[in-house]
């Protein structure tokens, strides 16, 4: 959260939008690319203030976005991220964006491990490649589609693809994953 806004600021803006969405007939409010925890945090409040408010409430998923090195803008790492996610009433926890699916598999082993929520993974087509001045995601349909079926079977329930992802691998996640089902949620008592 940059310093020029305040946390009941954001929050507003978060409401007003899922105001918008939710009217317009929205199912699911997704929170996506989120380099802050902090402003997770916001987002949900005006959400579910929202929520309450109106008596209208959808889904909610919240994804965070991990550099290489698996720590998020701001420094947080998916310990500490996946505490703060926990105690937010958000139905679906996962991870978009920033890098390929190679660089998300510790990251997911740990949420596959501690979330007691369903986990959503949607990562871009490999980590961008500088080529002109312009982002190229280098990685093809197949090995991105096996490594988010991989993914299923660790137990994460929702994938799809974030930037430099195209038709033809979204086609590919559904012909290797569409034929799963979600794993079992865990049980948050154990
Ligand atoms: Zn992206």
């Amino acid at each position: 959260m940059g310093s020029n806004i305040t946390f009941e600021q954001l929050s507003a803006i978060f409401y007003e939008q899922a105001q918008g969405l939710v009217e317009g007939g929205a199912d699911v409010l997704l929170v996506e690319t989120s380099q802050d925890i902090l402003e997770v945090k916001a987002a949900v409040d005006g959400i579910t203030r929202y929520f309450k408010d109106s008596g209208n409430r959808v889904a909610l998923q919240a994804q965070i976005t991990l550099d290489v090195s698996g720590r998020m803008l701001l420094g947080t790492d998916i310990a500490g991220a996946l505490a703060t996610l926990e105690s937010l009433p958000i139905d679906i926890i996962g991870l978009n964006c920033s890098t390929g699916p190679e660089h998300m598999r510790e990251p997911i082993r740990y949420l596959t491990e501690h979330s007691t929520k369903p986990i959503s993974v949607l990562p871009n087509a490999g980590l961008p490649i500088n080529v002109d001045g312009e982002a190229v995601y280098p990685m093809e349909p197949d090995p991105f589609a096996k490594m988010l079926s991989e993914f299923a079977e660790w137990g994460v329930s929702v994938v799809g693809g974030c930037c430099g992802t195209t038709p033809a691998h979204l086609a590919k996640v559904v012909e290797y994953v569409g034929q799963d089902r979600p794993q079992k949620q865990r049980d948050p008592e154990t």
